[in-house]
């Protein structure tokens, strides 16, 4: 099985050639843990999620390496906490339990390893000593300042170059910059800043900039060069080129990650999301909602990967009917086969989506255990999935029982009673074999 993957590096869609077929290495940045997860934040985890357990059936479970990172150091942090009057080791603890909490809802896997930046400070200082050594980096004001300039290959990811960098800054220059590109590496503390979030270093206290982090956090656990590098394609610059500026300015001859994977943005009814949109969503306002956690994970992968999303109230009734028809012919197969290779083929191609989901649809019902694991659906017992209260606050379990008893009595008219009530409330009932009910939303 070969998979083909679009590399934002070249621009082409390639094929997938690991370094190592015994330990294939994915690297993909993880939440700044200062707040909840949001559906953009979402979307990334889960589509990494998908590519990690292709990977593992094509080269074994054992085989692959995945690192997601937590950064828990960074002035999204520092801001987060003041204004809430806690400490950013409080802060970054809550966030990051509730990270695991969302996440475990959308039952993604967790990565082979997720590092936290703090515990990695000494690895971050390691290479910007190497950085300052090499001259690619240069202390100014307490600062550590990546020398953008002295490296010629800067931009080759977002195929920006560097004059052009230049004429588009229109951001404030600090005085103690060389050039309006070069980015921190390390930063001096605050007065005020919590004591969590001051490290010690030979260039005074203070903390490492973000960037940094997952240049070093890579580097520990995948060596200096690795497979496959993914984030949100919001991410690529400057993040993912300053990466691998740090990264190949540290060890001169690497290249870093080799295949480079960016997810699409989210959007929600065609508006980018902001808080100050009032159209912010957090996985835990659809959860709290009583939204499942599988609807949730199957709207996000219903748009190819690198595709822009646009969410609405209609993609999440869809992605909600759409999964009860799979879980609906799944209860009526005992036999399930253990083929995946329809989806595994739909996914090795670049991760096609929408293919796969098309795949699942054409399936008669006995390989769909089997093809929604790939996935990560369809792994509930079909009973547990469709019951539950629905939102508008009808028992609708309560009526399908009394239901079942009047038909149990023969009592027909008020078995049709029910069927007809619940079908003003817009909710279908299907009779099983068993005498037992189905019901959905029309
Ligand atoms: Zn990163």
């Amino acid at each position: 099985m070969t998979i083909y993957l679009y590399n934002t590096l070249t621009r082409k869609k390639e094929e997938f050639i690991p370094e190592d077929a015994n330990n294939v290495r994915m690297y993909v940045c993880g939440p700044t843990v200062y707040d909840r997860a949001h559906l953009g934040n979402a979307r990334s985890v889960v589509v990494y999620d998908v590519l990690f357990r292709i990977l593992q059936l094509v080269y074994g479970t054992k085989h692959v390496t995945y690192i997601r990172n937590i950064t828990d150091v960074d002035d999204k942090i520092n801001a987060a906490a003041k204004a809430q009057s806690i400490t950013i080791q409080a802060l970054t603890a809550q966030m990051t339990q509730w990270f695991h909490g969302d996440m475990q809802a959308l039952n993604v896997l967790p990565p082979t390893k997720e590092p936290k930046a703090t515990e990695h400070i000494k690895q971050m200082i390691d290479m910007i000593e190497k950085l300052i050594a090499h001259k690619k980096a240069y202390v100014a004001k307490g600062n550590v300042l990546f020398s953008v300039k002295a490296m010629p290959e800067y931009g080759k990811l977002s195929r920006r170059v560097q004059e052009e960098l230049e004429s588009g800054a229109r951001i404030k220059v600090e005085g103690y910059k060389k050039d309006p590109n070069d980015f921190v590496l390390w930063k001096p503390a605050d007065a005020e800043d919590d004591s969590s979030s001051v490290f010690d270093s030979p260039w005074g206290k203070g903390r490492p900039g973000w960037h940094i982090e997952c240049s070093a956090m890579s580097t520990q656990y995948l060596s200096q060069n690795f497979d496959i590098h993914g984030g949100g394609s919001d991410l690529m610059f400057p993040h993912h080129e300053n990466e691998i500026a740090q990264s190949c300015g540290t060890y001169p001859g690497s290249h870093f990650a080799r295949y480079w994977v960016h997810n699409g943005f989210l959007t929600v009814n065609g508006e980018k999301m902001s808080k100050s949109l009032g159209n912010f969503i957090t996985v835990k306002d659809l959860l709290d909602k009583g939204v499942k956690g599988e609807v949730i994970r199957y709207a996000l992968l219903k748009t190819k990967y690198n595709e822009p999303l646009d969410w609405s109230e209609k993609l999440l009734n869809d992605a909600k009917k759409e999964l009860d028809t799979l879980y609906r012919r799944l209860s009526k197969q005992e036999q399930q086969s253990d083929d995946v290779s329809e989806i595994v083929n739909a996914l090795s191609q670049d991760m096609n989506l929408p293919v796969a989901i098309s795949a699942l649809h054409a399936n008669p019902g006995n390989g769909l255990r089997k093809m929604g694991g790939v996935l990560g659906i369809l792994q509930q017992d079909p009973d547990t999935w469709f019951k539950g209260t629905d939102s508008s606050g009808i028992d609708i379990e309560g009526l399908v029982n009394a239901r079942r008893t009047a038909k149990k009595a023969k009592n027909w008219a008020e078995a049709d009673r029910i069927r007809n009530a619940l079908k003003q409330q817009g909710i279908l009932l299907e009779d099983r074999p068993d005498g037992t009910s189905n019901w959905r939303r029309e």
